[in-house]
């Protein structure tokens, strides 16, 4: 199982099928094991992660890590922690407006739903409006943010995006930063502190 997982993640690490969507050559990124205690599922890696490939090496990421988590990067970055991965493996490049790309859809059908099956997670934390529209397609956005929710019966958290550029939701939910991330950080900590 564990050998059939890691022969998928080298695959993956290896895919270019979407060179000519792009426009460019497509660097996938993901981060984890098949015993990660946590997958983090978000929209794409940024355009510094394309550079970096490391996830979450951008500003959104110092966010998420050091302000909503509070963890360090060492426990981030732990695959025996966290599972990283995203809807597109890759950064998308920019559209006409210069927003990133939508996600190409055979990534999340072809590479992602397979990763999931193998891994041994107790909890998913879905990030930005995207993802989540893609995991709970049925579901609103803000109403899935404020509760827990379960996919394949294991708790689900769903977090705003933390892009600085994500000014106007924050504004619009001041109880996210006063209540919500502060119930969001105990569960993370007490899984992170729990043995596999
Ligand atoms: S986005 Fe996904 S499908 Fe496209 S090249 Fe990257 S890994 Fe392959």
């Amino acid at each position: 199982m564990e050998e059939n997982f890691n022969n998928l993640i080298k695959e993956l690490k290896k895919c270019k099928i979407c060179k000519d969507r792009f426009g460019f050559v497509p660097h996938p990124v993901v981060l984890g094991n098949i015993n990660s205690k946590i997958v983090q599922i978000s929209q794409a890696p940024s355009a510094t992660v394309h550079k970096t490939l490391k996830p979450f090496t951008d500003q959104s990421g110092k966010k998420l890590k050091y302000e909503w988590y509070k963890i360090t990067d060492e426990e981030f970055y732990n695959p025996n922690n966290f599972y990283i991965t995203s809807l597109s493996h890759c950064y998308p490049g920019k559209d006409k407006k210069g927003n990133d790309k939508t996600p190409p859809k055979i990534c999340y059908d072809k590479r992602i739903k397979k990763e999931l099956n193998y891994i041994n997670n107790k909890l998913y934390i879905i990030i930005g409006a995207k993802a989540a529209k893609v995991l709970f397609p049925n579901e609103n956005y803000n109403d899935l943010i404020f509760k827990n929710n379960y996919i394949n019966n294991k708790l689900t958290i769903v977090l705003p995006h933390p892009s600085p550029l994500n000014i106007k939701w924050f504004k619009d939910h001041p109880e996210f930063m006063e209540k919500r991330i502060i119930e969001v950080r105990k569960i993370i900590n007490k899984i992170l502190n729990e043995k596999n």
